[in-house]
């Protein structure tokens, strides 16, 4: 359950950004995560409440955008992203290998309201 760890660093984040800025409240996050991160949605969503309880925080709406793994061809170097059953690149048909994109697991925007 690597959600709990994750959200509560999110958590972090968000209540030293809104007090940087001075708001008084945060109301959403918008958080990009790799597929092959597998972070479950409804389980991040669950611990970022438990954790935001108390703070400014509190009730923060989570969008999560997960992301596809990306391959790098190995001859021509394109980088794209990957298809089922497919590791073969789309424009010369060269061999792909796995890039550590698809992996990340980033706070893309905030959004704050409110003064402190
Ligand atoms: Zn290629």
């Amino acid at each position: 359950m690597h959600e709990a760890g994750a959200a509560q660093a999110i958590v972090g984040m968000l209540v030293e950004e809104a007090g940087a800025r001075g708001a008084g409240r945060v109301d959403a996050v918008h958080v990009v995560a790799g597929e092959t991160g597998s972070y479950m949605e409804e389980s991040l969503a669950f611990y970022l409440g438990f954790f935001a309880k108390g703070t400014r925080a509190e009730g923060v709406r989570l969008d999560l955008r997960v992301v596809k793994p990306k391959l790098t061809c190995s001859s021509c170097g394109l980088v794209f992203e990957r298809r089922r059953f497919s590791f073969s690149c789309p424009e010369c048909g060269g061999d792909a290998v796995i890039t550590d994109l698809g992996d990340e697991f980033y706070i893309e925007s905030i959004e704050l309201s409110g003064s402190a």
